[in-house]
């Protein structure tokens, strides 16, 4: 059997401690995360393994010179900051790290829908602030209510796990997921416009891409019911960030909540200022868990295309 031993790793975006221990078992590693991109240029060809997230962008040119390496690892979920199709041509091994957030993301979705539900972030400032705002505030229970979840997949299915505790009642749309499936979940497979039509809250799992970016425009908010309530710990880019809050403004939404925005940081507040809108600066695989996960998970892959073995997370 081949062997990792004694290749050589570039860690050049931090990544867990317990993943670059891993990493050491196995490999001479090298971790530099503030290494520039023009300096990775002139080191790059004596590594057979690079590990990045998402500052470090792996170009063709970076590819192309890069005559050693095997493996490129992505410690989180998106990869648009490596350019796949120079490391298929070139024969490199792309993995990543995707299942690592899910319960993180889906324990912060849950956050966000009480903090909508009991106005949290707003009690919170008011009683800093030397207020007491108990008289004015009435919150709202999530038992007994609907939540739709579109997309059903990793982080979808443990939201609806969550959710299920709550004792809601969960309805999904997922186009690629069965309805089987969902009702493995205790979740009641449905339409998209059914979705949107029946619940009290609804949070968005789906990826970015042409199908899914805007998909909740002014259209859709229209066919929502009065006074539902956002949640979005997805990608940016999915809700229209005008039309919701045109929304918010024509009180047909209720409360939004977003851990994710079209531009990150956002250089314009109208949206982020409306008072039923609480906004966290893209947080959701921020736990300590997570990351930990995320290391081992990408030591481990990386670790096995080093020694032409199987790889879990491959892309290419
Ligand atoms: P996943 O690949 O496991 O699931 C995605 C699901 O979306 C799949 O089941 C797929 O069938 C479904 N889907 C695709 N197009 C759809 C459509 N048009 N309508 C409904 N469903 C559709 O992904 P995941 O790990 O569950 O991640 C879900 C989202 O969370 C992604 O957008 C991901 O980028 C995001 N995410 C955010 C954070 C964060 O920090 N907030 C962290 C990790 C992931």
């Amino acid at each position: 059997m081949m062997s990792a031993h004694r290749k050589k790793i570039l860690i050049a975006d931090a990544i867990s401690l317990v993943g670059v221990s891993k990493l050491e078992e196995f490999c001479e590693v090298d971790c530099d995360y503030s290494v520039a991109a023009t300096d990775i240029m002139e080191k790059i060809a004596d590594y057979n393994g690079l590990i990045v997230r998402s500052r470090t962008k792996v170009t063709s040119e970076l590819i192309e010179i890069a005559d050693q390496l095997e493996v490129v690892g992505r410690c989180g979920v998106g990869v648009d900051n490596i350019d796949i199709d120079a490391c298929r041509q070139k024969g490199v091994v792309v993995v990543n790290s995707p299942r690592a957030p899910s319960i993180a993301v889906a324990e912060l979705t849950i956050g966000l829908m009480l903090s909508l539900a009991r106005s949290l972030p707003y009690c919170d400032r008011e009683v800093k602030d030397g207020k007491w705002p108990k008289s004015e505030i009435e919150g709202f229970e999530l038992y007994g209510k609907t939540l739709g979840l579109i997309a059903m997949g990793r982080i979808g299915t443990e939201v609806a796990r969550l959710a299920n505790a709550f004792n809601m009642r969960v309805i999904g749309s997922d186009p690629y997921v069965s309805k089987e499936r969902l009702a493995e979940c205790n979740v009641l497979a449905v339409d998209y416009d059914e979705l949107l039509g029946e619940s009290d809250y609804i949070s968005i799992h789906a990826p970015l891409t042409k199908e899914t970016f805007g998909m909740i425009d002014m259209a859709a908010i229209s066919t929502m019911k009065d006074g539902v309530r956002i949640i979005s710990a997805s990608r940016g880019g999915l809700i229209n960030e005008t039309d919701l809050l045109e929304g918010l403004e024509l009180g047909r939404v209720a409360g939004a909540a977003l851990d994710v925005l079209a531009e990150e940081p956002p250089s314009t507040t109208k949206l982020i200022e409306h008072p039923n809108i609480i906004v966290t600066p893209h947080i959701g695989a921020q736990t300590a868990e997570a990351q930990a996960r995320a290391g081992i998970d990408i030591a481990n892959d990386v670790i096995a295309a080093l020694a032409g073995q199987k790889v879990r997370w491959r892309i290419v």
